[in-house]
């Protein structure tokens, strides 16, 4: 394929895997108007359909819309903070998140997971790196689609009290629902679908958050205390997630 940059010679774009980032659509929330150039342009050089805004306000609107498939999204932003589009958001749907933040607003790794978020990155950051991360992010859900979609696999698990559908992305305890953060959900998807099976907390990582993950093995663990906790709630329930010393995790039930 050949792309014209302005007032440069032509550009041949490096070959991509067939599909691979087809229709796939970023939108990108961002009030400096020259990184949201430098995205817009690196992000349709990649093959994207790239959405923008340059408010909080009008990314909200705009996601509601436009139904991306991933957002990236600044912090510090004019009518509505980073922050509160990423709570708002989460509520709503389940479109990965990539928050950009600044040096100075550093977001604790666990309060940006808490927010529902699946990844940040630092500025000044490199578009490489960023466009990497954003193809990353996209394969991993197109991974998770496929996997939940595939024909013949089985979707609906039942352990003692718990209930889990992965194709309405539904998890119930005693028929009360979990209301799981969705990386809660994807964690638990994995143990219940391999029940009895251990993971390390890497092939965790790896298989959850992407294998390019920034994030280290502590975010599995905090996961899954908080998963237990969930699973715990009810006392009559058989399922336990098990830790197996200087290996990882294993459902059992
Ligand atoms: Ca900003």
């Amino acid at each position: 394929m050949l792309l014209f940059q302005p007032g440069s010679s032509i550009i041949i774009s490096k070959p991509r895997v067939e599909g691979e980032v087809a229709e796939r659509s970023v939108l990108v929330v961002e009030d400096e108007e020259n990184l949201l150039e430098a995205l817009r342009y690196n992000l349709e050089r990649e093959g994207y359909l790239v959405h923008t805004a340059t408010d909080g306000g009008e990314g909200l609107e705009m996601a509601r819309k436009v139904k991306p498939s991933l957002v990236l999204l600044d912090i510090m932003l004019p009518t509505l903070d980073g922050f509160e589009i990423c709570r708002i958001l989460r509520r709503e749907s389940e479109v990965p998140i990539l928050i950009l933040t600044a040096k100075g607003e550093e977001v604790d790794r666990v309060v940006g997971l808490e927010l529902g978020a699946d990844d940040y990155i630092t500025k000044p950051f490199s578009i490489r790196e960023l466009v990497a991360r954003v193809r990353n992010i996209l394969r991993r859900t197109r991974h998770l689609e496929e996997s939940h979609l595939s024909a013949g696999q089985q979707q609906h698990f039942r352990m003692g009290a718990l209930e889990i559908n992965l194709n309405s992305h539904e998890a119930r305890l005693a028929g009360q629902p979990l209301n799981l953060k969705p990386k809660e959900f994807d964690l638990l998807a994995l143990l219940v679908s391999n029940k009895g099976r251990a993971f390390t907390r890497d092939q965790i990582l790896e298989k959850v958050w992407g294998y390019n993950y920034i994030g280290q093995t502590r975010t599995v663990d905090v996961y899954i205390s908080w998963l237990r906790d969930k699973l715990q709630a009810d006392p009559t329930t058989a399922t336990s997630i098990v830790t197996i010393r200087g290996v990882g995790y294993r459902l059992d039930g």
